[in-house]
């Protein structure tokens, strides 16, 4: 959450913008190429500031959930208020919840002066007298730490998940090109980026569109190739008619990381139907036993969603029992939330939110203890550890089993053991927590 400005008197200097963002890393990804084409065209433009002096804001917004709507619109209001004051001459508004609800914000917010949707990027530099630079498309400018960025390999998704209201912001799936995204990959390592996180809405969907078959395995092979590119890892992937190709690279290729996060919502046969998920709990035990054998150190995220309409504390009970059996080394839930022109809007949002609540809590007590034996099985081994930042006492770094932001994190006593940032070192792993492991650094 940002600061907000005391009144400031306006100046003739020259335009300086703060671009916010909200919601996930594609929208990040979406932030670093306006800030490219904004830099391009000579802007002075920072990120997520709390800088007094940009006169200009753009707020990216996202509108997944109803959380993240609230907080999109809260930040909109907050920088609203800053513009009534004085404090900048202009609001703009751009992103998924403005792709969704732009007619609605524009009536309720007027001081925003120009809301755009998620494919309007040359429409909003156009606003700033910017041109859209088809040159600079693949050279983007990153907000990340230095060594690691997102790649966005496709945009939009074909699927028809009955909850789901990303379709609806983001439009149809539009994949990108693999020489496109090698040279984006390339231009990333000139820059010093050793790890990328391939994401998409839909990663196994990649090529369907512009090849007329499926690609993933093709790129992730192309991307693997990129000198300077050591780790690649896979979010978001779609569980139904999983190519399973994609165990086979990232077993032959050491720079593709055996991590996967694979989404799978629920495990009761009904809530899937519900769902529109195209999957059973049969075929999706199926998947995870294939990926497990073919890859048998293979980190498997996947991300769940309680108390979806009609969910009862049987079929809850069956996904826990799944949990509990399947144990996945990360989990994250999510409570469902009615998203107006979805299919499952039509069903009644009957689960309470104190259920849902519960539900999702009883489901991390389950992972809890999953991922605390886990960890605890790695204290004596050495392992390679890529270092993000150092914080208070200690520097923090991650293993191949965890991306950036959401999955666990390794850290090393700052007075005793010396590392830079960026760099991989090996960790003899000496403690183990629920989430986090401690160690050493292995000098060779
Ligand atoms: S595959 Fe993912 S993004 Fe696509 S509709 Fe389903 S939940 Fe939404």
């Amino acid at each position: 959450m940002q600061t907000f400005y005391i009144l400031k008197t306006k100046t003739l200097k020259q335009d300086k913008v703060n671009v916010i963002t909200l919601g996930c890393s594609k929208n990040l990804v979406d932030s670093e190429n306006l800030i490219t084409q904004l830099r391009g065209n000579d802007y002075d433009v920072v990120h997520d500031s709390d800088e007094e002096d940009p006169n200009i804001i753009i707020v990216n917004t996202c509108g997944f959930i109803d959380l993240a709507k609230e907080e999109s619109v809260n930040t909109i209001l907050q920088y609203a208020d800053v513009k009534n004051k004085g404090g900048i001459d202009k609001l703009y508004v751009t992103g998924c919840l403005s792709q969704r609800y732009k007619d609605q914000l524009e009536d309720d917010i007027p001081e925003v002066d120009a809301f755009f949707g998620t494919l309007e990027l040359p429409g909003l530099l156009a606003k700033l007298n910017a041109d859209y630079k088809h040159e600079l498309i693949g050279e983007r400018i990153t907000t990340t730490p230095q060594h690691y960025a997102y790649l966005k390999i496709s945009e939009g998704c074909n699927r028809t998940c009955s909850f789901c209201a990303i379709p609806l912001m983001r439009g149809k799936h539009i994949s990108r090109s693999i020489e496109d995204l090698v040279k984006e990959a390339e231009n990333l390592a000139k820059m010093g980026v050793k790890e990328l996180m391939l994401i998409a809405q839909e990663l196994t969907y990649y090529g369907l569109d512009l090849y007329k078959e499926r690609r993933l395995p093709e790129l992730m092979n192309a991307l693997a190739d990129v000198e300077g590119i050591e780790w690649i890892r896979l979010h978001y992937a779609y569980p139904s008619k999983f190519p399973k190709e994609i165990f086979d690279v990232m077993a032959s290729r050491k720079e593709i990381c055996n991590y996967l996060d694979i989404p799978l919502q629920h495990a009761n046969d009904a809530v899937l139907h519900r769902m529109r998920r195209q999957i059973t709990q049969a075929e999706t035990r199926e998947l995870i036993a294939y990926a497990r054998k073919i890859i048998p150190d293979i980190t498997i995220r996947t991300t769940l969603l309680v108390g979806f309409p009609g969910e009862t504390e049987e079929e809850f009970q069956d996904l826990c029992d799944f949990v509990a059996d399947m144990k996945f080394e990360r989990v994250g839930v999510f409570q469902y939330s009615h998203e107006e022109s979805t299919i499952a809007h039509d069903l009644e949002d009957d689960v309470s939110a104190e259920t849902k609540v519960n539900r999702a809590n009883r489901i991390m007590a389950i992972q809890q203890e999953i991922s605390a034996d886990k960890n605890e099985a790695k204290v004596g081994r050495t392992l390679k550890v890529l270092f993000d930042r150092k914080e208070g006492e200690y520097f923090v770094g991650r293993t191949e089993a965890d991306s950036p932001e959401v999955d666990n994190e390794v850290l090393v006593e700052a007075a005793i053991n010396y590392v830079r940032i960026g760099d991989f070192a090996n960790v003899h792993i000496t403690e183990a927590r629920e989430y986090d492991l401690f160690g050493d650094v292995v000098h060779e």
